[in-house]
């Protein structure tokens, strides 16, 4: 990822290193996937729309490797590891909205834009277990153990 720290560190000047979103922290990749209050709220929703409780400060590389014991099946790993590739998505396309448009979702867009997402990836890929919408969207932990 290309974040302002990085490019910093290869010599390309780009006067401001500090995140684009909350101006209150360095731009490195786990501040902007993880500790950004943004990238924070949005992880929160998510975890809220699985019943995982609260978010709590995991490295960027924790979540990426899908280390988080949220499933012991290996349908219910890959789903969730899927909405965690699909949440680093958005939240990095959100960062790119507000560098190069100046501006960012809220956090509920984000969510819905991240529940259909990941539906529409995991549906497609997935031929031998059926995924309900309505169920999707209302209680998403139940395909955690099938
Ligand atoms: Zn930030």
């Amino acid at each position: 990822m290309p974040v302002k720290m990085k490019l910093d560190k290869r010599g390309i000047d780009l006067h401001l290193v500090r995140c684009p979103l909350c101006d209150d922290g360095l731009e490195t990749v786990d501040h902007s996937l993880i500790f950004c209050n943004h990238s924070l709220d949005l992880w929160n929703r998510v975890f809220g729309w699985w019943n995982l409780g609260q978010f709590s400060n995991l490295s960027m590389g924790e979540i990426l490797r899908g280390n988080l014991p949220v499933s012991s099946s290996s349908f219910g790993k890959k789903i969730w590891e899927a909405v965690e590739w699909v949440c680093a998505y958005f939240i990095w396309k959100n960062r790119n909205n507000m560098v190069f448009h100046g501006k960012c979702w809220t956090t509920p867009v984000a969510l819905n834009e991240i529940q259909i997402k990941s539906f529409g990836w995991i549906s497609r890929r997935e031929k031998r277990k059926k995924i309900d919408w309505f169920s999707w969207l209302s209680n998403p932990s139940i395909y955690l153990n099938m």
